[in-house]
């Protein structure tokens, strides 16, 4: 088993356990997944489809930022790029920043309850 730390997190993080998740960082409650420009170019190389268009289709304007849209789905909502038949993300390879750091986010280290509720692949 494979835990991976990162300093300054009082919690690892088992990445073997999304093979039997059936994806509840992706959908399930409402939450933002923010886009850079990079992330932006990334997706739309993957998707073969210009910014324009990408920013039209998959993407909510939210003040300044930028954020992928929701649909309804089988636990709530899911980001429009969760494969639900599969439970897993249909752009995994060119995913946004924000969905490769997780779980290591600043926000879970004062938050950890709200993480361990969601993510199984949590380990002390
Ligand atoms: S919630 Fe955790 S275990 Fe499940 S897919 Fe997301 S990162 Fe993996
Ligand atoms: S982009 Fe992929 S990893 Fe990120 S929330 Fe959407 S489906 Fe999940």
């Amino acid at each position: 088993m494979n835990i991976i730390r990162k300093e300054g997190f009082d919690f690892g993080f088992d990445p073997s356990a999304c093979e039997r998740c059936p994806g509840y960082c992706c959908c399930g409650l409402s939450g933002n997944v923010w886009v850079n420009h990079e992330d932006i170019l990334r997706m739309c190389r993957f998707l073969q489809i210009n910014p324009i268009d990408f920013i039209t289709q998959y993407l909510n304007r939210m003040n300044n930022r930028l954020s992928i849209k929701e649909r309804v789905g089988e636990q709530g909502l899911e980001c429009v790029f969760f494969d639900s038949p599969q439970r897993c993300c249909s752009i995994y390879t060119v995913r946004p920043r924000q969905c490769r750091t997780f779980p290591f986010w600043d926000h879970f280290k004062r938050h950890k309850d709200e993480l361990v509720k969601e993510c199984p692949g949590v380990r002390p």
